[in-house]
Parts: structure tokens; sequence; C-alpha cells
């Protein structure tokens, strides 16, 4: 029998699993996807010879678990510019003003009700509400205020070249021994103390021979945790996590799409936005928009984060994207149409296997949330994944990784 099974190979279940192999433990990594990384989705673009992530892209704040990875970073706390009254403008300081005012917000409630009574002034204060609904995908009206406590500041660092690159060794280290197993969709978990079986089934249906082990690490997304039985990638337990059911409760998952566009000319090059590494559109469809590479590079990228990207539903985004980016370069939206080389848009709340982006708390969510999802059962169960991050690095691949660490030494403390 497997020593320790692992279900999802993202950042957090990668990182577990090579913590338990290297302490001589036998693992086996389960993974839905026909890729490892979950939402660290990095993909080749071979026409311009670049790479696109579709998923995390940046490094805020320190490199914490990273720092081995030697990911190659790109500065990108340059200028912001926004669009104030049709016009766009030069937001930079103002944007340094709201994120100390971040920094120190306190208090209960939702992020809106501490906006109302921010001294922020008119425009920090709808820099403010942007910021958070796009940054942290969470509507202001839903989000508690310890949430959107950020104290990283401005640094924000692009990952260049790959950030799978952080995860390519670890899988491949797993590999080494068939302890990685893709295209496996987990559906139940029954277990004891000190027994646990796995069932799973291909991607095309098929059920597989159940899995044994003695203990289990959990790294799936709250999205999936949510899911209603018989959704896919939805996992039921038995017996069920009755403590796992209460703070997931209070934990929803914000929405994403993000959209990396290529075009036939460097669309960035032209001024004002040339200068700046973001441009911000509020109420646009698409309100951020990135320069994905040096302004000379034929790329851009679009997110609708939290409302905005539930305001998309369904429809296509792609016009909606375009007409977005006419806005901020001031172009007519048929002008890009006509450049539009391709498109690589992901909807995170649309894919099964992660149901959105990350996880924010709602407001009166007790202190104990995070350290309840994250705490073991019966010496059997571990739980790992961003949302469990206990040094407040949820929505990071940082905090992923180091969730990962941690549920492995708590699984290798006891026998
Ligand atoms: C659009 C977007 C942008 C982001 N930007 C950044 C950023 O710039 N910087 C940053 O630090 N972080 C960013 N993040 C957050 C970061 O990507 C995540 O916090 C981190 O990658 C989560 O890792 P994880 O291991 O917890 O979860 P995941 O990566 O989601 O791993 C869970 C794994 O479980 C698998 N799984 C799900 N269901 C099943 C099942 N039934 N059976 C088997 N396997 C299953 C999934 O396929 C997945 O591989 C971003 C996320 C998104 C979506």
């Amino acid at each position: 029998m497997t020593q320790a099974i692992v279900i999802g190979a993202g950042a957090a279940g990668l990182r577990a699993a090579v913590a338990l192999r290297k302490a001589g433990r036998q693992v086996l990594v389960l993974e839905a996807r026909d890729r490892i990384g979950g939402r660290v989705y990095s993909v080749e673009d071979r026409e311009l010879g670049a790479t696109l992530e579709m998923g995390a892209e940046f490094v805020h704040g320190d490199l914490g678990e990273l720092k081995k990875s030697r990911l190659r970073l790109e500065e990108m706390d340059g200028r912001h510019l926004s669009i104030v009254d049709g016009t766009l403008r030069d937001v930079t300081k103002d944007l340094r003003g709201v994120l100390s005012q971040l920094a120190k917000a306190t208090g209960a409630g939702t992020a809106q009700s501490w906006l109302s009574r921010s001294d922020l002034p008119p425009l920090g204060r709808e820099l403010a509400r942007y910021y958070i609904e796009g940054f942290y995908a969470a509507p202001a009206a839903f989000v508690g205020v310890s949430d959107i406590a950020n104290d990283q500041g401005m640094r924000t660092r692009r990952v260049l070249g790959g950030y799978d690159h952080a995860l390519r060794p670890l899988a491949d280290s797993l590999r080494e021994d068939s302890a990685l197993r893709l295209g496996t969709v987990v559906t139940e978990v029954m277990w004891r103390r000190g027994h646990v079986v796995v069932k799973a089934r291909t991607r095309t249906g098929r059920d597989l021979a159940p899995f044994q082990a003695e203990k289990l690490i959990v790294t799936l997304p709250v999205g999936v945790l949510l899911a209603r039985p018989g959704q896919d990638g939805a996992v039921r337990f038995d017996p069920p996590l009755k403590r796992k059911r209460e703070a997931l409760g209070w934990l929803r998952m914000g929405g994403v799409v993000k959209a990396v566009l290529r075009f036939r000319e460097p669309v960035w090059a032209a001024k004002p936005v040339r200068k700046a590494d973001f441009v911000h559109a509020p109420g646009a469809a698409f309100p951020t928009w990135w320069r994905t590479g040096s302004p000379d590079t034929p790329l851009v990228t679009g997110w609708a984060g939290g409302p905005a990207a539930s305001k998309l539903g369904k429809s296509d985004p792609l016009p909606a994207a375009l007409s977005s980016l006419a806005r901020v370069l001031g172009r007519s939206a048929s002008d890009l149409e006509g450049l539009l080389e391709s498109a690589n848009i992901v909807d995170w709340a649309q894919d099964p296997y992660s149901r959105g982006a990350y996880v924010y708390h709602l407001a009166e969510a007790p202190a104990s949330t995070t350290a309840d999802l994250a705490a073991p059962e019966e010496d059997t169960l571990y739980f790992a994944g961003e949302a469990t991050s206990l040094t407040e690095r949820s929505g990071t691949v940082d905090g992923a990784m180091e969730s990962g660490l941690r549920a492995a030494k708590e699984a290798l403390a006891k026998r």
C-alpha cells in the first residue's frame, strides 16, 4: 500500500509530494488534468516564441517558497495609467496612496463598509474599490476587511519564460519513480484513521481500480470542495468533513477571465501607454490591461476579475476584450480586430478543476476559518492549497507551495 496519496499536481500538491518523497515515503500524486501546474498554466506561443501565462503571472512582494526556483523576473512597478473622466491619467501616485491605506485596513465588516469610512479622496476611493474587486477578484460588498489588508506594496515582478519553471523540477523528480499520475479524476475518498481508499476515473469516465494509502493530502481548490455532488471534479468524502463544511461556508472563489491577445503590430508601442506597465479602464468589461513583454512586443494581457468576470457571464469574451482595449488605447475596436492574430482566453470560474481563480473570505467569517480548513483530520487527512495558507499568502503560488510543505510536515510528524 502506498504510504501517502496527494490529490492535485498544482503548486501545493507537488511541493507536498516532493517533501514526503525526500523523507523516504512512498507517494502517489493523482491529477485530473492532462498537465501539471493547476492554476499555474504557462502556454507556448510558437509563432512568437513567447510564453503566455493564462494563470499566475506575477510575484507579489517577497519570493517566499519560490526563492529556490531561480525564476527570471522583470520589475513591473512602473507607471499606472487610468481612464478618469474620459481621459487617460497617470494614477501611479494615487494608487500608491490607496495601497498604503489598504495596508492599514482593520476592523470588521465588508470592504465596502471600510471604503465608506476611509478618509481617501473620491478618486482614491474609486481606485481602491476597483483595485479590491480586480486584484482580489471579490465583490467589495461581500469580502471581509482582513482579506484586503495588503502590506505587499506596489512591488510586482513578472515571471519570464514560464511560471511553470517553478514546478517542473518537482514534477520531474516525481516522474522518476512513477509517483505522478495525470488524467486521473478523483471522485470519492473513503477514510478511517490510518487508511484511505481513493476512487477515481479516467478523463473519459471509466472507473479505475481504487487507490489505497495510509495518509492523504488534499489540495483541491475551494471551488472544487464547494462543488455539488455529481459535478465534474467534485469529490465525495465518506465520512463527510463536517468541520471543513463549516469553514467552506465562509469562503468563496473569485472569478477571473484572463485574455492574452496577439496583434500583427505592437499596439502597446504608441504614446501614452508606451511608458505604462498597467492601464486601467474602470467600468470596462476587461478593466485591467498590461504589457506582456517590452512595449514593442505585439502581445497584451487583459484581466476581468470579480464582479467584472461575473458580468461577462457566458457571452463570448473576445468582442468585450477588444472593445475594452480599444478604450484603453484610444483606437477603434474594429481597427484592433483587423490586427488581431490570436486570442488565448481562460475563464477560471468555468474550469471544473478550479471553479474560480482564488479564495476570499466573506465578511464576518470567524478568525479560525483558514486554520479550520487547514486542520488535519484524525492524523490521516491533511489539507493544503492556497486557501489553507496560514501565513496570509492565500491567492499566491508561494503561499500554495508553503502550504504543501506544511501539510507534508504534519503528515510526517505522525506515524
Ligand atoms: C488567473 C489567475 C491569476 C493568478 N495570478 C497570480 C499571480 O500573479 N501570482 C501568484 O502568486 N498567484 C496567482 N494566482 C494564484 C495561484 O495561481 C494559486 O494560488 C496557486 O497556483 C494555487 O495552487 P494550488 O496547488 O493551491 O491549487 P491548484 O493549482 O488549483 O492545484 C489543485 C490541483 O487539483 C487538481 N484537481 C482538481 N479537482 C481534482 C479532482 N477531482 N481529482 C484530481 N485532481 C483534481 C487541479 O487540476 C489542480 O491541478 C493566480 C490564479 C489565477 C487563476
